[in-house]
């Protein structure tokens, strides 16, 4: 009974040893309530759908700062904002969050869109695309991943970006104009995308999520096989190498420049770009462990 007990002792020991990774500890702040929070005000009809240059757009701008603020991200341009004028003659912005790392000109961005397509004042009914998949499933990953970084404590090796792109649904607007002004181009090492990843496209395969990601880095791939195997999650991604991932969405931006990139989606279904792009048929289970795998890819990507 003795040694039994020892044994249990030093078991529970190494378990807590092993609980206490930083890197454990900032994936142990990913969780669904939070993404229901951010999804649920985002999507909200107070939002009027997010359109670039709204002031719908403008208030999920203006959330997306100060969650930032709240978790103590730094601003990587002053005031967080970075905004551009289109052709429109309307301003918007993009918002641009950081965590400096020991190499301050190396850098990986993690990014997703946070516009959408606002009201049609034409459509019968419910006129307001929430946008809840598209896309704030993917600014409530970003933000979580940021969580996640700042609760591990780690001073990661290069810095890390965080990214929320406005006027994405007007032809990657923010994105472009952020690789066209950003100076150190060759010096971003990896961007990592979100665009849609709350759903089921086909419902009998409710863990479906499609990774893309640039070919000549086959690692991104593996690094997800081993993280899925580690941590038993119950995702089944389909791998897709991509040799020019210049479609789809801000990733588009970054490969068009040969930047490596990786990007999670769950794929089409029949809300896409509909005002019935709703919180309540969000897939939180799937949504919470694309968040989770990203943040273990992004702490890799960021230190090795
Ligand atoms: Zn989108």
């Amino acid at each position: 009974m003795k040694k039994i007990g020892c044994l249990l002792i030093l078991l529970s020991a190494c378990l807590f040893v092993l609980a206490q990774s930083p890197v454990d500890k900032g994936l142990r702040t990913i969780n669904r309530n939070t993404a229901e929070a951010y999804i649920g005000f985002l999507a909200s009809d107070f939002l009027e759908g997010r359109e670039a240059g709204t002031r719908g757009g403008r208030i999920a701008g203006e959330y997306i700062v100060s969650c930032l603020k709240i978790m103590s991200v730094q601003p990587f341009v002053e005031g967080y904002y970075q905004p551009f004028e289109v052709y429109t003659g309307k301003q918007m912005n993009n918002i641009l969050g950081v965590i400096p790392g020991k190499i301050s000109n190396e850098y990986v961005i993690v990014g997703a869109h946070y516009d959408h397509l606002g009201i049609n004042p034409n459509l019968e009914g419910d006129s307001i695309y929430n946008g809840a998949d598209d896309n704030a499933s993917g600014v409530s990953a970003v933000l979580q991943i940021a969580k996640g970084f700042v609760e591990s404590g780690i001073k990661p090796q290069r810095t890390v970006i965080f990214a929320f792109w406005d006027g994405e649904e007007k032809k990657l607007l923010g994105s472009n104009f952020f690789v066209e002004t950003f100076a150190d181009l060759n010096n971003i090492k990896c961007y990592m995308n979100f665009d849609m990843i709350g759903r089921n496209n086909d419902e009998s395969k409710p863990n479906h999520v499609v990774y893309f990601y640039t070919d000549t880095h086959p690692q991104y791939g593996e690094w997800l096989k081993n993280d899925i195997k580690q941590y038993g999650f119950s995702l089944t991604p389909d791998y897709r190498p991509w040799d020019k991932p210049v479609g789809g969405s801000d990733n588009a931006s970054f490969a068009k420049h040969n930047i490596p990139i990786i990007w999670y989606h769950t794929d089409g279904h029949p809300d896409y770009h509909k005002p019935s792009d709703h919180p309540e048929k969000i897939n939180w289970d799937k949504l919470v462990e694309i968040t989770k795998t990203a943040y273990l890819l992004m702490m890799k990507l960021a230190n090795e």
